[in-house]
């Protein structure tokens, strides 16, 4: 196992497997006897004395002249891509044979010999050059920066250090010290991309992807100019980090992660363990999560998002009666949050979708993503764009604001779960079948902290929209996110997309946008499509999965509700030219035999896009002939926004969906409501049955006339014929010219809020100060700051602080949102006691247990503390994104050095906190004052560093971040 890579390799259960990995020589720098390179390295196990580097030292001269000068060339991007690599290549080759015990001979002066060249396939030529001033004073500069940059380890394999471990990392650094030689970052990242390819020295090849075929300017999108896919930047980056990794294989979750790192050269790498800074390439945020997001975003003080970012409108539109008026209805409902939005996308160079454009994961599909990328999206089913092979993840509103102000992401190191797909899918079994099955093996909790990973032969039978299927339902067992790698059927859909360019750059760097041969995984899981049979999962969560054969069985002896009242369609989980054509083949199946849907049937298209081509080659039509009513583009029904009327609130009854969740009252606010989640070709044959006991493989129907029918499997199209029809214009491209634009927030909305800038500390120790509330037992994210109706007030900081700690429980009382005012001797809801505390320009600390604000990443639970005047909370322990969005806000999250002393503190105490003592790895002290006795000292430990230190002093991040704007 790599040094670097130490976690635990889990074997689940009896489907898991784990590949053999390919052994890696690790031999000390040293002295050979034998003439051969590749003879040398089958002897490497001999231990020799130290090699006398000074015996080549000018042919090591002779080498500088030649670095010297290539560095002179760096402007010349071309000529230093191409003649430093080559000379990276025979330099490496050089180093590494000195490391296998290559050399035997005096080194000869002149040029590099042809024996002393890297043992490749195409071998490379390279010949001396003059020096130049300018390039060594440029080399100098860098070699600087290099010393400090590489730190040596004796014994590599037995560190769990990201410095510099290997020998192909350690060797030119040394050899050049003895040399007094400079060594550029450039020079050393060509030698270790060199370098790789020959640790298996014909054991195994890793691929390389020639520079120059890299340098083209291919844009990410149709709709922005200068957004480039820099491939080339991700090559670099993980040449650097393959060099750390001793060559390991790598999967394809890791290529993308380590080819974004924010530092390739000094960033800890351990999976499940360490925290990556990365930079992703952009950001999607939907409209409801989006206004807290672009709130804080203002406050950073900048003119424009420094990161490409899109905002979608898809979540307010509530379903009633259909598409058109629905919409209608919630453009006036809604306007100012729209028009917030609009405004502040057009002022901040912000992409902006308006309603009815569609769901954001379809338009980011259809639009944005690209095999390679890394996104980052304001909802949880962001990983849909793994179906183009990009690594999309769902994130706090925190995290956006963080890249588009051109911050570093953080991200725990996922470990990485295989999917290995086998076999063919044929008949009734769609791409959905997979991740129903995958969810029912994993269970909700499963993926926790890990990518899950699509490999194998059966990939290559998945269209793009099916495999973006797959990845955003992957959100429904806790993965990081999901991935399919690069291949042929997502280059179909780019190019169906109008997105040829991508496809074919994609094609040029196809090698690093998949798995390495050999690549280990934490768990692997293997499915054969030829044997899997539709599931149907559900009802309240989507990991209780029951294949069709055992369904009604399952429904029998559950007693489930029995009739099917509503088949849904569509969502951004299915809602492709594919899924709809397939459907519609059902349906028309059934009208072709005179019947039509028993249940209710509705349809919400993913995008305009959808919706256009399908009315134009008349699967819409189809639809509203089988009964079904066609909804806006948009959520809808899937996260609750459903006028239902067919039922009760309270009444038992089943409806099945081709959408991804299915928790309690999730679509209708019903908790009886039974909800199952399958493909939408199930979907259209339950309905026509309106039974939960229907099983399109083995039942029959009865037509018109009464005689039986069986329904033929369902067929389609993955790609229009016709190619997509775009629909309505429904995009606001941000303007040239915007330093004038205002952002639209009516100063009496209760919905809307600016923020104001969070005041800076004024350098002085808080004392006397109260303890709002001791909380009792768990505290998470959803005690802290609740949803439900709340969600209303997302952009209104203010409205929604009302919601603060009111689900935590007093220790004193044993009571939720009951705590003690020391002003007024009463007892009082919690955000009102804070806000008279504020009022009164006292300060406040809350005390907390173990794991303080798990749950979500939602910042509103760290927001909402500080803008009612909070200074510190104070616990066992903290959940690590709570914690530093805490940070972010300005407040101090500091737990006990000693646990056992929060048993000491007493809701009427009250403390000092000496906040002058704060410093980076040095607990503070908070003197406490009971009520009746002695004052006593705790030490408070924290995980500030110097510039999250920046943060509290200034006020917030964004404090920070607008400071360094002036
Ligand atoms: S369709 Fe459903 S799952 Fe998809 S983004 Fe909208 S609410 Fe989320």
């Amino acid at each position: 196992m790599s040094a670097a890579f130490s976690e635990s390799r889990n074997q689940s259960d009896k489907r898991s497997t784990s590949r053999p990995r390919t052994p890696r020589p690790t031999t000390p720098l040293r002295p050979s006897s034998h003439s051969s390179f590749r003879e040398s390295a089958r002897s490497s196990g001999e231990q020799d004395a130290p090699f006398p580097l000074n015996a080549f030292e000018p042919a090591f001269a002779e080498l500088a002249d030649s670095i010297a000068d290539l560095e002179a060339n760096l402007m010349h991007f071309q000529l230093m891509h191409e003649s430093l690599a080559r000379f990276g290549e025979s330099f490496a080759g050089f180093l590494y044979g000195l490391n296998m015990n290559a050399f035997c001979v005096d080194f000869p002066e002149g040029p590099i010999p042809e024996s002393f060249r890297h043992p490749r396939e195409h071998g490379t030529q390279s010949g001396p050059k003059s020096r130049d001033a300018r390039g060594t004073e440029e080399s100098e500069s860098e070699a600087t920066f290099m010393t400090t940059d590489i730190s040596f380890v004796e014994n590599p394999v037995s560190q769990k250090s990201s410095k510099f471990t290997t020998p192909e990392a350690k060797a030119p650094q040394r050899i050049l010290q003895r040399l007094n030689m400079p060594l550029t970052r450039h020079m050393f990242a060509a030698a270790q991309r060199a370098a790789v390819p020959t640790m298996g020295l014909g054991l195994r090849r890793m691929a390389t992807v020639s520079s120059s075929a890299l340098d083209q300017k291919v844009k990410q999108n149709n709709w922005e100019e200068g957004n480039f896919i820099n491939y080339k930047k991700m090559a670099e980056n993980l040449a650097i980090v393959r060099g750390r990794l001793n060559n390991r294989p790598l999967t394809y979750a890791e290529k993308i992660l380590y080819s974004h790192l924010d530092d390739p050269h000094g960033q800890e790498i351990e999976r499940g363990v360490s925290y990556l800074k990365l930079r992703p390439d952009r950001v999607a945020c939907q409209d409801a999560t989006a206004q807290m997001a672009i709130l804080q975003f203002m406050s950073a003080g900048m003119p424009s998002v420094a990161n490409p970012t899109t905002v979608h409108c898809d979540h307010l539109i509530e379903a009633q009666v259909g598409g058109a008026k629905d919409l209608e209805r919630a453009i006036g409902i809604n306007k100012e949050v729209y028009d917030f939005l609009a405004s502040a996308c057009a002022k901040y160079n912000i992409g902006f979708w308006k309603p009815g454009s569609g769901i954001i994961h379809q338009i980011l599909l259809e639009n944005y993503a690209f095999p390679g990328g890394l996104l980052i999206g304001t909802d949880s089913h962001t990983p849909n764009a793994g179906g183009l092979g990009m690594c999309a993840i769902g994130v706090g509103g925190a995290d956006a604001v963080d890249v588009m102000a051109n911050l570093p992401w953080e991200l725990k190191a996922p470990k990485v779960i295989g999917v290995k797909l086998t076999g063919q899918m044929s008949g009734w079994t769609s791409p959905k079948d997979i991740i129903l099955k995958v969810a029912g093996i994993l269970t909700v909790k499963g993926g926790t902290g890990a990518i899950v990973e699509y490999h194998g032969p059966g990939v290559d039978q998945i269209s793009a929209t099916g495999m973006g299927t797959i990845c955003n339902m992957g959100a429904e067992i806790g993965a990081t996110t999901s991935l399919f790698p690069f291949n042929d059927r997502m280059y179909d859909y780019l190019k169906a997309t109008k997105r040829q360019a991508i496809g074919d750059f994609s094609r040029a760097y196809a090698k690093e946008l998949r798995e390495d041969e050999g690549a280990e995984y934490d768990q692997l899981i293997e499915i054969n499509l030829s044997e899997l049979e539709p599931h149907i999962n559900g009802p309240f969560t989507p990991d209780l999965a029951t294949p069709i054969s055992k369904f009604s069985q399952a429904v029998k002896e559950n007693n489930w509700p029995s009739e099917l009242k509503v088949g849904l369609i569509g969502s951004c989980t299915n809602s492709s030219y594919e899924d709809m054509s397939r459907a519609a083949s059902i349906a028309r199946d059934a009208l072709d035999h005179g019947i039509k849907s028993k249940a209710i049937f509705t349809v919400t298209p993913g995008s305009e896009q959808i919706r256009a081509t399908i009315e134009r080659d008349g699967q819409l039509q189809t639809f509203e002939e089988f009964g079904g009513v066609v909804l806006a583009n948009a959520c809808g029904p899937c996260i609750g926004q459903w006028d239902r009327k067919d039922v009760k609130k309270g009444d038992a009854n089943s409806i099945i969906s081709s959408y991804n969740r299915n928790f309690t009252g999730r679509n209708d606010g019903n908790p009886a409501t039974h909800s199952f989640v399958t493909s939408p070709d199930l979907v259209v044959a339950m309905t026509i049955a309106g039974s939960l006991h229907f099983n399109p493989l083995t039942d029959k129907l009865k037509d018109k006339d009464g005689n039986e029918f069986m329904l033929s499997p369902p067929s389609g199209d993955g790609l229009p014929a016709l190619g997509y029809d775009p629909g309505q214009d429904t995009y606001q491209a941000p303007p040239q010219e915007r330093a004038s634009l205002a952002v639209k927030v009516s100063p009496t909305s209760d919905r809307l809020q600016l923020l104001e800038p969070f005041a800076p500390w004024d350098g002085k120790d808080v004392l006397d100060i109260p303890i709002l509330i001791k909380c009792q037992g768990k505290t998470t994210t959803d005690h802290i700051s609740m949803a439900g109706p709340w969600l209303k007030y997302r952009g209104h900081l203010d409205n929604i602080s009302n919601n603060m700690l009111i689900g935590a429980i007093n220790e004193e009382n044993g009571q939720s949102n009951k705590v003690r005012n020391i002003v007024s001797g009463g007892y009082d809801a919690v955000p009102a006691v804070a806000r008279d505390y504020k009022k009164n320009g006292i300060k406040w600390v809350v005390i907390g247990d173990w794991n303080y604000g798990e749950g979500s990443s939602r910042e509103h639970a760290a927001l909402e503390p500080r803008h009612l005047g909070g200074l510190a909370i104070i616990t066992r322990s903290f959940a690590r994104i709570h914690e530093t969005n805490l940070k972010k806000q300005g407040m101090l999250p500091l737990t006990f050095s000693n646990p056992a002393d929060y048993d000491l503190i007493k809701p009427d105490d009250k403390v000092d906190v000496l906040c002058t003592e704060l410093a980076v790895g040095k607990p503070l002290t908070m003197r406490v004052h009971p009520k009746n006795g002695e004052a006593f000292e705790v030490k408070l430990s924290h995980t500030f560093n110097e510039p999250q230190l920046e943060w509290f002093k200034n006020g917030s991040a964004l404090n920070t971040m607008a400071k360094s704007q002036k």
